[in-house]
């Protein structure tokens, strides 16, 4: 039976990273606000585009992101759901639409998010999640290729980490209270991370 995942975590806490692991080990669909949300950036809505938000590290209006989710697992069989929820708002949405067989919440220390994400790039063609420092690509030629997300500058990453602290931490607090959340130390190296998130899952089946 394929499973509906749901990782917690910070920004730069390896949403992303181990979320492709999840997709790719247990056939599930990855699916990711803020992808979407950055493939249709300059969309308009009746509360302005998404980049208006995203440049300035603040959240996407609910109703914009509450409908990206809904059609999204509307269409999948199993997933690993990844930025999102991100306020009790839209936890209590997501309560209404779908059921969770696993809640993973990546713990990382703040200071340590910032060098993460400030050093993170990225590969345009594949969607791979590099570091300068921590993961940096085997190939010259994907070195020379990969990009910098725009949100992904000091000032920038301090806004979403404030805005983490006020709007997010509570998500984590939801269910934790419910009994439902699996923390994994997210400080520990990426191939260790996976390795608790796989027993994790399997665990849950
Ligand atoms: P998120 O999706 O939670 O914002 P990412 O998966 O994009 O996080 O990771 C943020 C940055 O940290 C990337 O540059 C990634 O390569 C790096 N990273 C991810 N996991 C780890 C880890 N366990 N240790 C060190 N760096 C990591
Ligand atoms: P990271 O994991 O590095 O914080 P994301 O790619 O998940 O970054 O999100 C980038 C931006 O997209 C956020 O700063 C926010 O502006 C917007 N966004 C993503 N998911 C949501 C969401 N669930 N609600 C509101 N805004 C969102």
């Amino acid at each position: 039976m394929s499973q509906n995942v749901l990782i917690l975590g910070a920004p730069g806490a390896g949403k992303g990273t181990q979320s492709a692991r999840i997709a790719e080990e247990f056939d599930v669909e990855h699916v990711t606000t803020g992808d979407a949300l950055r493939a249709n950036k300059h969309m308009e809505t009746e509360h302005g585009t998404p980049a208006s938000f995203m440049d300035e590290g603040e959240l996407v209006p609910d109703p914009v992101v509450n409908e990206i989710v809904r059609a999204a697992l509307s269409e999948a069989d199993g997933f690993v759901l990844d930025g999102y929820p991100r306020n009790l708002s839209q936890a209590e949405y997501l309560d209404d639409i779908t059921d969770l067989d696993v809640v993973l919440y990546l713990d990382v220390d703040e200071d340590e998010l910032v060098n993460r994400l400030t050093g993170r790039r990225l590969d345009p063609e594949t969607g791979d999640i590099y570091h300068v420092e921590y993961n940096p690509p085997e190939s010259e030629e994907v070195e020379e290729r990969l990009v910098q997300r725009e949100d992904d500058t000091e000032e920038t990453v301090r806004e979403r980490l404030r805005v983490y602290r006020e709007n997010t931490r509570p998500v984590i607090d939801h269910y934790e209270e419910r009994g439902d959340l699996v923390r994994i130390d997210g400080e520990q190296t990426p191939d260790e991370v996976w390795e608790d998130i796989r027993e994790t899952i399997e665990n849950e089946a």
